[in-house]
């Protein structure tokens, strides 16, 4: 038993270390003669020992008895994949998700990536035209009386081309990185999610981004100007009713045929819905399946997925249809086609790309996905933490401000902790894009859990602003906000979705070390090459499940004391905790893939954990990086720390819920043994730090400054913001004249109760001078500017006037 121990032990420490097949096999062989020293010689063992090192040995052998029945089993359980599955599975690369996964992350591919920058002529046009377009935006007026944008909101943004932010200069466009075009689609948001979505779209997944992609020289010749300038309004149809998640099911097709003046092109039919812009748009970027019977354009009858561009004038197209998006007034409809005949060349690419629509959409989405939600989000976030996290100070009840509640503080310390972690990703993310990386599973990461996390922080400020947050009006700044929420949930891939199915789906594939040759080896049609590439890979993967296993145990064992991590005396609990995390996600992916196959594939709960896991790693990550970018600043420690422990705590919970979706329980419980033999390590953030990352939001400091830097700020006492920053100013003005209030009345003074009763009293006894009570009548005034609702005459809302009632 102890010999077995000590076997255990030496292939352990050589995994560990990473010591080749030859090194173990010499250990064991070293091991088999010290035990035969000590203990007598076993034939029978040394028999079965060295036969089994002869066979991993001697690739020829290992071939013929290892690897090609496993390569056989293998083969016949490889799960079936659509052409449209392929391609998304496909589409994209990776980065530091493919450092996680591997249980072994190289930090210095996170921490040596610049971070995001922007350029001066991009900061100037965020100072210039963008703060000019939000001075300009009345989201009441255009969310409730008009269900548009002003026309003359119309032009400014197509006039400065707002819309040609991703287009390059030689078409007429601004070029923007992808961090410029993030922070403009981040400070729009923070002032009306209507022009947001608006100026969105075009830059998104949609015509310009398939042009410049896919386009040929002719058409971004004709169209990149116009739709720089807005003189071409785009919108992107994918959509229909019977094919929303499953896109690639649509029934809208296209056939090959020519028309009367024996032009080659296509017919179409479709029914499409949900389509942002639509009502307005000039051209339709359309997908569709297409067909060629007549074998017009080659051998093959079922083409596959097409995209092309269309001008909505085109006969048969019925368009301009609105749907009513949760009281949002960004333009959203339905359109048909009935027989409309298009040349091939409106085909995107022309001829050379019929086929390759899905492809190329879901190469686009790689990148789209890391930046307009997820700066809508992170604008969300910014927007509460300013404005509720003011409102909290401002608001009193029982006397005090309710901020001062240790209720209120858990909610707010949410929302100051998930903000500053969403801003990191944000910002993160977008420096990896802007460096050319396009991390397909990343963007799928950040887009689900940006739009949850803004989800669940507008909650949380919806609560704290109780009634002010629930009746709509002129004055309500976060009612519009909260109801547009589910718009970014299901957009651009629906979040239970792109949880369950397609971070850890498509994961497992593209950033596991090995899954992806090894499907190529096993997809190869020469089987003994494809034997002899898996072979060699299979032998590295079993490698790293060693290495993950010791290091598993090791880490966990120590909670990786003795890990060199990068970092100051402030994170490196954090990078360890990381490394030890992902060394037991890695094993358990690995057990997953192992007994679960093909069929993990229809296991979204488990699927959905591991994706937890994944997510919360990876936006820990992304906090180290950005608290590092920013200088590590001291004043940022209790946003860094809750929004690490946040993360770390998640994901630890995620992991130990994969434990209980594993087959073969005493695997599994050796597993957990192993990964976590002191227990659960981790918690949630504690009190202390609750309150203090709470308190970044209640006074007015630098932190509070940069954790909402990049949104639109003003101090319009007729705005809805703007009351708040300056009752928020005045109130904390008058805060020292308050305590001296409050001590008087302590001293018994004064009287017992609100402090504003108590001023003439608190004058007349030179408790405070002149001065100081005005600054206390200035605050209290601006308090209820800032506290107060609309109302409205029944009629105003019924739309039902005197008049017209009369005549009923
Ligand atoms: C305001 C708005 C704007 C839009 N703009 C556009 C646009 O410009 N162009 C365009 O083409 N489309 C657009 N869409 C369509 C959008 O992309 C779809 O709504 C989205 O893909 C979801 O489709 P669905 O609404 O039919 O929901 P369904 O597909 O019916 O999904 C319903 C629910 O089931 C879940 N679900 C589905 N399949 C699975 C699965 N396998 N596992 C787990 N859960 C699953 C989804 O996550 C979702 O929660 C827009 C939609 C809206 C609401």
């Amino acid at each position: 038993m102890i010999g077995l121990i000590v076997l255990l032990f030496i292939i352990g420490l050589l995994s560990f270390f990473r010591a080749g097949l030859g090194l173990v096999s010499t250990a064991v062989i070293v091991w088999l003669l010290a035990l035969s020293f000590y203990a007598g010689i076993n034939l029978y063992l040394w028999a079965v020992l060295l036969l089994v090192l002869l066979t991993l040995n001697v690739p020829a052998l290992r071939r013929k008895i290892i690897s090609a029945p496993v390569y056989q089993i293998m083969r016949r359980a490889l799960p079936e994949m659509s052409q449209t599955e392929r391609e998304a599975l496909e589409a994209g690369d990776t980065w530091w998700d493919a450092e996680l996964f591997s249980g072994q992350p190289d930090w210095k591919v996170l921490l040596d990536m610049p971070a995001a920058e922007l350029s001066a002529e991009e900061q100037a046009f965020i100072d210039g035209p963008v703060e000019q377009l939000c001075a300009m935006l009345n989201d009441w007026d255009i969310t409730h009386n008009r269900r548009d944008l002003p026309p003359e909101i119309w032009d400014f943004i197509k006039q400065n081309k707002f819309c040609g932010m991703i287009i390059p200069k030689q078409y007429g466009g601004l070029e923007f990185s992808h961090y410029a075009h993030s922070q403009v689609v981040m400070k729009i948001a923070s002032r009306s999610s209507t022009t947001a979505v608006t100026v969105m779209v075009p830059n998104s997944l949609g015509p310009a981004k398939l042009l410049l992609s896919y386009g040929t020289a002719k058409q971004k010749q004709h169209y990149l100007p116009k739709l720089a300038t807005g003189e071409e309004m785009p919108c992107f149809a994918l959509t229909g009713p019977k094919a929303g998640s499953d896109a690639g099911a649509m029934p809208d097709n296209g056939v090959v045929c020519r028309d009367a003046h024996d032009t080659l092109g296509i017919r179409l039919n479709w029914e499409k819905r949900y389509i942002t812009l639509g009502p307005v748009a000039t051209v339709l970027g359309l997908a569709f399946k297409l067909y060629d019977p007549e074998h017009l354009l080659g051998y093959k009858e079922n083409i596959g997925i097409t995209v092309a561009l269309i001008p909505v004038n085109t006969p048969g197209i019925s368009i301009g249809r609105r749907h009513f998006p949760l009281d949002s007034a960004f333009q959203n409809g339905p359109n048909w086609g009935k027989d409309v005949f298009i040349p091939l060349d409106w085909v995107i690419g022309g001829a050379d790309q019929v086929g390759k629509g899905w492809k190329m959409l879901m190469q686009s989405l790689t990148t789209g996905r890391s930046i307009s939600l997820p700066a809508l989000s992170v604008a969300g976030g910014k927007y509460v933490c300013r404005n509720s996290g003011a409102y909290a100070r401002i608001r009193k009840q029982f006397n005090v401000a309710i901020s001062e509640f240790e209720g209120i503080e858990e909610p707010l310390a949410r929302m100051a902790g998930e903000t500053y972690l969403m801003n990191a990703a944000r910002e993160v993310t977008l420096a990896a894009l802007d460096h050319g990386r396009q991390p397909a599973v990343i963007s799928a990461i950040i887009k689900y859990e940006l739009t949850e996390r803004m989800r669940a922080v507008v909650n949380d400020a919806m609560d704290i602003q109780g009634g002010s947050g629930i009746c709509l009006g002129p004055k309500n700044f976060i009612g519009r906000l909260y109801q547009v929420i589910p718009v970014c949930i299901t957009v651009e891939g629906a979040n239970i979705l792109t949880r369950t199915m397609m971070i850890f789906g498509q994961g497992a594939v593209r950033c596991h070390p090995f899954i992806q040759q090894e499907m190529a080896a096993l997809h190869n049609s020469d089987d003994t090459q494809g034997l002899e590439q898996f072979d060699a890979l299979f032998l590295k993967h079993i490698g790293a499940v060693l290495h993950n296993f010791a290091a598993g145990f090791w880490l966990s064992l120590t909670n990786a004391r003795f890990y060199s991590a990068p970092g100051d005396h402030q994170t490196v609990r954090y990078f360890r905790q990381i490394a030890r995390l992902s060394v037991g996600f890695a094993l358990l992916a690995d057990y997953a893939l192992l007994t679960l196959g093909g069929a993990l594939k229809r296991r979204e709960r488990l699927s959905g954990r591991f994706a937890d896991v994944l997510s919360n790693l990876y936006l820990c990550s992304t906090v180290l990086k950005y608290y590092q970018d920013q200088g590590a600043r001291p004043e940022d420690l209790p946003l860094l720390n809750w929004a690490c422990q946040h993360t770390i705590y998640r994901a630890q919970q995620a992991l130990l819920a994969i434990f209980w979706k594993l087959p073969f329980r005493p695997v599994v419980w050796l597993l957990r043994a192993l990964l976590f033999p002191l227990g659960k390590p981790y918690a949630p953030p504690g009190d202390p730090l609750i309150h203090d990352t709470a308190a970044t939001l209640t006074v007015d400091s630098a932190i509070r400054e940069r954790l909402t830097q990049g949104i639109y700020i003003n101090s319009n006492a007729d705005d809805p913001t703007g009351r708040i920053e300056l009752a928020f100013k005045a109130v904390l003005a008058a805060a020292p004249v308050e305590r001296k209030i409050r001590r008087a009345q302590k001293q018994k003074l004064l009287l017992k109760g609100n402090v504003y009763e108590q001023l003439d009293a608190a004058l007349l006894q030179t408790i405070i001078t002149r001065e100081e009570a005005e600054l206390l009548e200035q605050a209290e005034k601006a308090r209820m500017q800032a506290i107060s609702v609309d109302d409205f005459a029944p009629e105003e809302l019924t739309g039902v006037t005197d008049a017209s009632s009369a005549e009923k």
